[in-house]
């Protein structure tokens, strides 16, 4: 005889139904879990950080999760209730690793703060996500200090440093306003905490995690990840054909954990029990490179641009990273020329991902295969320079003006849009509906603002940001595309392509170009502004022919300028915006 309570109606395209429940525990893993486990089974692997004040600080998982118990504890002293939104403000380090678990793990909000944004922009997030105490590094102090008047709402700040390297926070007390505001240390607040915890059972559900999208347009927009969606993005990224993690691996989050989460690996490693190294302030080339080598580093995660500075470092001065096998980039397109560098240079495996804030971050990659043994380095460069495939549990598709699905052959564009358990369903306290579109199904699809190509082996690659695109005579030309090909050239350190104003074409393709080495620019005493030299013109006809090699001739951009450094976001990505406001009627001006 059936169970009868272990049936359930459903209404299905046949009419209502009773359906048989599964009969197994209903207890799904949470955030705290992930480092329970890790303390319980991999109780001796090291989290390695290099910490602001100057040292390297290693520690194990087993004691992680002691402090991480002494932060509940104090969290709840301090009157910290689920639902909470508690804001962080630091690097990448060990005790940011502990606000992480410790913050979702009593039930309450880790809103992550990037300090990259414009003050006016912090000021927005604090007061929209209404965080009650921030934990804040000591060196970003002085960004809260000339807007602490307007975060009413923030009861105190937690400073992440030692006690002997306390700062003066007399002025932070002056300026909040609040008589009952309080500053206090971290490391005096864990030294009074007990360091059992009994971690209450929360709906998977549960909100864990805020974090704000850069506001390229616009104000920023929170996305609210929960627990489910956490451990979940976590056991599919570190499958093998995804990143690859196990307790044997040594990973390096170069991605901040002020954003997304450090694309989850601080979950992701403690889920694995993998070895994790997080590179505090120190991005630049020699500072990674001394971590690396110190904690033998085997796979590391970043933007081009990080790895770009890394490889001019080592090619300076004639240094190999031999641990290192993988680097994972995303948060832009990867250049052939990146690829290409790695591979040959340093033997890297550079791994391509496609992700954004709202889907946790990572939904598509491109790992190793065995076939890709056998294929000339161009073929694999140009899997390597896709967007990759996506994971189990996301579903992409592209689709045209129409809402109809476009074909999958590597050449049709369409708007990319994805779904799935850890993509984002809404914004926080913010209506975009119009980001939710229906397919013909009903199903409901998130408009991610890109446009893509899937080929037939379902790889997928970002064409542009819709925004980006150059619209030439009803025609588009990819920016990312001319970019990547400029970046080929030796002369070439970083690209940026925007569309400008032209009478003729509506818009046409300008191209900016940081010189490597930099020219040498010849002042005149008439001519304040520097003179277009020799060198610049001799470099310009250089890059145009060497494009013409590389790209349609309509795709030729119909100037190049050379500039000492690119505008970029909070995020570390060209901010094509400013530039474009800057010079939208640059071509007719020069006529
Ligand atoms: P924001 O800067 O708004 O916070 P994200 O950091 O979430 O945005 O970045 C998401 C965007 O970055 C994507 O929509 C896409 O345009 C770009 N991006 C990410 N990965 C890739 C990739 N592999 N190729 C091209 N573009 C990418």
């Amino acid at each position: 005889m059936m169970n009868r309570s272990n049936a359930q109606s459903i209404t299905t395209s046949s009419g209502d139904a009773d359906i048989i429940m599964g009969q197994m525990m209903p207890c799904p893993p949470n955030i705290p879990s992930l480092l329970e486990y890790a303390a319980h089974h991999h109780s001796t692997q090291r989290i390695i950080s290099r910490r602001l004040e100057g040292d390297i600080h290693s520690y194990s998982y087993r004691d992680a999760y002691r402090r991480v118990c002494q932060l509940a504890n104090a969290l709840h002293t301090l009157g910290v209730k689920v639902g909470d939104r508690i804001g962080t403000l630091a690097w990448n380090g060990y005790r940011h690793f502990e606000c992480y678990y410790a913050i979702s793990g009593i039930g309450a909000i880790c809103h992550t703060i990037n300090p990259r944004l414009y003050g006016e922009q912090i000021e927005y997030i604090i007061r929209h996500a209404e965080d009650e105490y921030l934990f804040v590094d000591a060196c970003f102090l002085n960004l809260l200090t000339p807007i602490l008047p307007q975060l009413s709402s923030v009861k105190g700040i937690i400073v992440l440093i030692d006690e002997s390297h306390m700062p003066d926070t007399h002025d932070l007390i002056i300026a909040s306003k609040q008589s009952s505001f309080i500053v206090l240390n971290y490391e005096a607040l864990l030294n009074g905490a007990g360091s059992d915890f009994n971690w209450p059972t929360l709906p998977p559900d549960t909100a864990a995690c805020l974090c704000y999208t850069s506001g390229t347009t616009g104000n920023p927009k929170g996305v609210l990840y929960s627990h489910f969606s956490t451990v979940m993005h976590a056991y599919a990224s570190r499958n093998p054909d995804a990143l690859n993690v196990s307790a044997d691996t040594v990973v390096m989050p170069v991605v901040p954990m002020y954003h997304v989460c450090a694309w989850g690996m601080p979950y992701i490693a403690a889920m694995a029990g993998a070895t994790l190294v997080l590179p505090g302030d120190g991005m630049d080339g020699p500072a990674l490179y001394e971590l690396i080598e110190y904690a033998k580093v085997e796979l590391m995660l970043g933007v081009p641009t990080v790895w770009l500075r890394l490889l001019e470092y080592l090619e300076e001065n004639h240094l190999q990273i031999p641990s290192v096998k993988t680097v994972g980039v995303g948060g832009a397109a990867s250049p052939k020329a990146l690829v290409e560098a790695l591979d040959k240079q340093h033997g890297i495996y550079l791994l391509p991902i496609w992700g954004m804030t709202e889907t946790s971050p990572l939904a598509t990659l491109g790992a190793r295969t065995k076939a890709m043994e056998n294929m000339s380095d161009d073929e694999r460069y140009h899997i390597q320079t896709t967007a990759g495939k996506p994971m189990f549990g996301i579903e992409i598709e592209i689709f045209d003006d129409n809402n109809h699905v476009v074909t999958h052959d590597g050449k049709s564009r369409g708007f990319l849009r994805v779904r799935g358990p850890w993509v984002l369903r809404d914004y926080y306290k913010t209506d975009k509906a119009n980001a939710f579109i229906e397919d013909a199904h009903g199903n409901e699809w998130f408009d991610t603002g890109d446009i893509a190509v899937i080929d037939e082996n379902s790889y997928l690659k970002i064409v542009d940001r819709a925004k980006d695109v150059v619209k030439s005579g009803g025609e588009w030309i990819s920016s990312i595309d001319l970019e990547n090909a400029a970046l080929e050239h030796e002369s070439v350190s970083e690209a940026c392509v925007i569309g400008v104003k032209h009478v003729k074409w509506d818009e046409r393709p300008l191209l900016f170009v940081v010189p490597h080495p930099p020219l040498t620019h010849k002042q005149s005493a008439d001519h304040p502004e520097p003179q277009v030299s020799e060198q610049e013109l001799t470099l310009k006809e250089s890059i145009q022919s060497f494009l013409a090699t590389k790209v349609a001739k309509w795709w030729l951009p119909d100037d190049i300028l050379f500039v000492n450094e690119l505008p970029h976001t909070a995020t570390g990505k060209l901010q094509k915006r400013t530039l474009r406001d800057q010079y939208w009627e640059y071509l007719i001006q020069q006529k």
